[in-house]
């Protein structure tokens, strides 16, 4: 897919985890998102739940950490902008480890 923004930031919310998911998949359909059967390919916006808390979580349409954090050079390094540099995942994963094993290979850094 073509080249793509994407940014990691922290907030702080009432809602419970579903709810959420819920608020943010409104966001991507306001924002003229078109849910396609094609999973992982281009998208006008895509809002994800990285982590939430301490909290593991595994309901069907909701896995916390997110399942490809592990794995996107996109999402660990924004996070870890904002995160401790010792973070702990919930599952017992560190950020620190994760980023060694995920070259920023392929980013560019936007001021
Ligand atoms: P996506 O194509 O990235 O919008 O994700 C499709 C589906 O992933 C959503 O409809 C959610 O139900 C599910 N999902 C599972 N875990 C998460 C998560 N941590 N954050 C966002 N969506 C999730």
């Amino acid at each position: 897919q073509p080249r793509y923004v994407n940014a990691v930031a922290a907030l702080d919310t009432a809602l419970p985890p579903l709810q959420l998911l819920d608020a943010l998949q409104a966001i991507e359909l306001g924002q003229g998102r078109e849910r396609k059967a094609e999973r992982w390919g281009p998208r006008s916006l895509d809002l994800d739940i990285l982590l939430f808390g301490d909290r593991l979580i595994d309901e069907p349409r909701l896995q916390v950490p997110h399942y490809h954090l592990h794995a996107r050079a996109f999402v660990l390094y924004p996070l870890a902008e904002l995160a401790p540099p010792d973070l702990q995942l919930a599952d017992g994963r560190r950020l620190d480890a994760l980023l060694a094993a995920c070259p920023f290979e392929g980013l560019q850094r936007l001021d």
